[in-house]
């Protein structure tokens, strides 16, 4: 796990590390990891700096979904060598520099052969070992590579009890993905499916509560495919576990994201969409396309047929449920003809709220082999299509909302002197105009307005 090297950029002197700044790219898995590394390092007199310059460690945990992703963490490292060679040209001290999150997985000790600065790189499952990292790198004048999985092992060295006061928390009950769809990096870079067991969730949940949160989102690569062990050690399903977590007294909002519609059919699932009202009315459930042939392609794994049917089952226990999803356009060998199928499936599900990208290729994953890629013309046209509906969908969706309650919760400053901003159970962000109320509030908002991007209203009265 630990590779060492005499070089003679990148060893610390200073052994009285103070300062952290972590850079988080992607997605909410990671700001949720960053959020863990943050209170790891706490314990070891770490504090957060607000930017890079003069911190003593900076951390870039990176993702590798996006375009170009390697690119741009070896841009912003072409940054933070600057601002190394500064600290230590000017203060004689020196910074330690780590690479975590998947684009650390997937290139290893590359990353340190191409951007020497870096001393440690680690991965999503082993960067609990930091401090022990830290100190080796300190202690052996050496850089140091893990990218181990270790899973249980993660979740056992992390110190939840030191997280700060949040109204609204993530909480990772699953990681990695068994679906191998082949535009994606994840089952290489995040590993097989691994949930955890109930115990420690429920833990982690009430330690969360007992701080003031109220509302938890429920996070997985695959959360829906989550099959962790109960007390008596029968596997339990993602419904069973919100039904169960639904009874904590204090929790009052409960998410789960990000679904694969094949772990969707679970009765207990369906269930508590029907009837616990702590369990908000909103899925995000990617279909990526609507075409049967590139799903296919895609080794998605399910027709559109079957996702229309899970919409279908959904809507009819809560009429009020709204979706978003994820698309992705131009994949390898998508004809016109695909995408009109892709086009057909957004007008039938019609979602409150949509991602939708041009298909890039991610080294070392299958459809990046594949011959028939659609030229940059032909995405750039379909994509800008596609998001004029789904744009038009996300602004009628919270239209409709004009003249009706809405239960927010509130969650920051908004632009303006007495303003705040909160989420509504659809995830759309509504400003409200009301001083006398704070952030960690849900009220009542009656909506007045809406546009594409959010909503205003007026508090009609205090819910809790
Ligand atoms: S289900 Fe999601 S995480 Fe898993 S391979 Fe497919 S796109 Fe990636």
């Amino acid at each position: 796990m630990l590779n060492k090297l005499d070089k003679d950029e990148g060893v610390p002197k200073d052994i009285n590390i103070k300062s952290v700044y972590i850079k988080t790219y992607g997605c909410q898995m990671n700001v949720y990891d960053s959020e863990r590394m943050i209170e790891l390092l706490k314990p070891h007199g770490f504090n957060c700096a607000a930017s890079p310059e003069n911190a003593d460690l900076v951390i870039l945990n990176t993702c590798h979904i996006r375009e170009k992703a390697s690119e741009k963490v070896h841009s912003e490292l072409g940054r933070i060598a600057l601002l190394k060679k500064d600290k230590r040209q000017k203060y004689d001290s020196e910074m330690i520099v780590v690479v975590g999150g998947c684009v650390g997985q997937a290139e290893g000790e590359n990353i340190i052969a191409r951007s020497p600065c870096v001393d440690i790189v680690v991965g999503p499952q082993s960067y609990h070992n930091l401090p022990e990292l830290i100190e080796r790198v300190k202690r052996e004048k050496s850089w140091a590579v893990d990218l181990d999985f270790y899973e249980n092992d993660k979740f056992d060295n992390l110190d939840f009890e030191t997280i700060q006061n949040k109204h609204s928390a993530f909480l990772s009950i699953q990681e990695g993905c068994d679906k191998f769809c082949h535009f994606c990096v994840v089952p290489y870079t995040r590993g097989a499916e691994f949930s955890r067991a109930f115990s420690a969730i429920y833990r982690e949940a009430i330690g969360l509560i007992s701080r003031g949160c109220k509302e938890i989102t429920l996070l997985g690569q695959n959360v829906s495919a989550y099959h962790g062990l109960d007390d008596q050690g029968n596997e339990m399903t993602i419904g069973k576990l919100i039904k169960l977590l639904a009874k904590i007294d204090g929790l009052q909002r409960i998410r789960y994201t990000t679904s694969h519609p094949n772990d969707m059919l679970d009765s207990d699932l369906l269930d508590a969409h029907a009837n616990i009202d702590k369990l908000m009315p909103y899925i995000h459930l990617p279909v990526q396309s609507g075409s049967d042939r590139i799903l296919q392609s895609m080794n998605r794994k399910h027709k559109r047929d079957f996702y229309f049917d899970l919409i279908e089952k959904f809507r009819a226990v809560r009429p009020d449920i709204a979706f978003s999803s994820d698309f992705i356009v131009g994949y390898p060998g998508e004809a016109e003809e695909d995408f009109d199928h892709t086009m057909d499936l957004v007008q039938q599900v019609n979602y409150a709220q949509a991602y939708s990208f041009k298909y890039s290729p991610r080294p070392g994953t299958p459809a990046s082999a594949l011959k028939n890629q659609v030229t940059d013309k032909d995405k750039d046209d379909r994509l800008q299509k596609l998001q004029k509906v789904l744009y038009q969908q996300q602004k009628t969706f919270n239209q409709s909302k004009i003249g009706t309650t809405l239960s927010v919760l509130l969650e920051k400053q908004g632009k303006y002197d007495g303003q705040l901003v909160g989420k509504s159970e659809y995830m759309q962000s509504v400003i409200v105009e009301n001083p006398q109320f704070k952030i960690g509030d849900i009220v009542n908002v009656m909506i007045k307005s809406a546009t594409q991007n959010s909503l205003h209203g007026e508090i009609i009265n205090n819910i809790t």
